[in-house]
């Protein structure tokens, strides 16, 4: 199971110290087998790359410029030096970014250069309520993921986050049975576009320790991306706990 902090833009270096009791959890022999990602904003990246050296967690950032090599971009940050932090994944795609411009164009660029550097991506997709009220969320995650993963090799790489876009820091969370198609239909896209049986896929969107349980259910889910709640150590580890029985 993946559990992955998205921060946002939120934390400070004091908050790092927070994810003192993450990292003790990480290292317990029955929690090994997670993998715990931190993603804090890219200011907290190299000294949080440090804290959790030697443990079992890693880091990931929020996201990175399309071009890959180094150049004129005042602050701007590529994937060349999220990777030179520490860093070993990022999150792309995600719907905050999407909404501000991002089109697919972009984001597969930017997973082009962040697989380049040999980061595992977090690809967040995920359809507006809107779409899914026009019965248009297959065809919506289709062509993201189409899109975004086109021309990609590495594809042991990637890693899908499906967020729906109405789920995310709202408290609404999808039924069972619509996660459970939704996922369904990823891994079919998936397998019949890269041939690719074994990408594991996430969800994302109000994860909390109260409905976690539930969702954990869900065998075709591979872990949780984790926005609001990851800031609480208390709220995070609880979600960690109530999914690994
Ligand atoms: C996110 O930002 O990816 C997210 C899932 O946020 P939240 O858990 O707050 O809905």
């Amino acid at each position: 199971m993946y559990f992955v902090a998205n921060w946002k833009m939120y934390g400070n270096t004091a908050d790092i110290n927070k994810s003192k009791s993450v990292i003790k959890l990480a290292n317990l022999k029955k929690y090994k087998v997670s993998k715990i990602i931190y993603c804090p904003p890219f200011t907290l990246l190299s000294t949080f790359c440090d804290k959790v050296k030697n443990s079992n967690i890693f880091i990931g950032a929020q996201n990175c410029h399309s071009i890959s090599e180094y150049g004129a971009f005042t602050g701007s940050i590529n994937a060349k030096l999220i990777k030179s932090t520490g860093a070993k994944y990022i999150i792309l795609g995600h719907s905050e970014n999407r909404k501000c411009g991002e089109t697919d164009i972009i984001i597969n660029r930017k997973i082009r250069s962040a697989t380049k550097e040999n980061l595992k991506v977090i690809f967040c997709i995920g359809e507006k309520l809107s779409e899914k009220r026009k019965k248009n969320t297959y065809n919506v995650l289709r062509k993201q993921l189409i899109n975004g993963l086109k021309g990609i090799k590495k594809i042991e790489n990637i890693i899908v986050a499906y967020e729906p876009v109405w789920s995310i820091g709202t408290g609404l969370v999808p039924k069972n049975s619509e996660l459970i198609k939704n996922i369904g239909n990823i891994k079919k896209i998936l397998y019949k576009f890269k041939k690719s049986k074994s990408i594991k896929i996430l969800y994302g969107g109000s994860v909390n320790p109260k409905n976690v349980k539930e969702l954990a259910k869900i065998k075709e889910i591979n872990g949780f991306l984790v926005g609001g709640a990851s800031l609480n150590p208390k709220k995070f580890i609880d979600i960690i706990k109530k999914s690994i029985i």
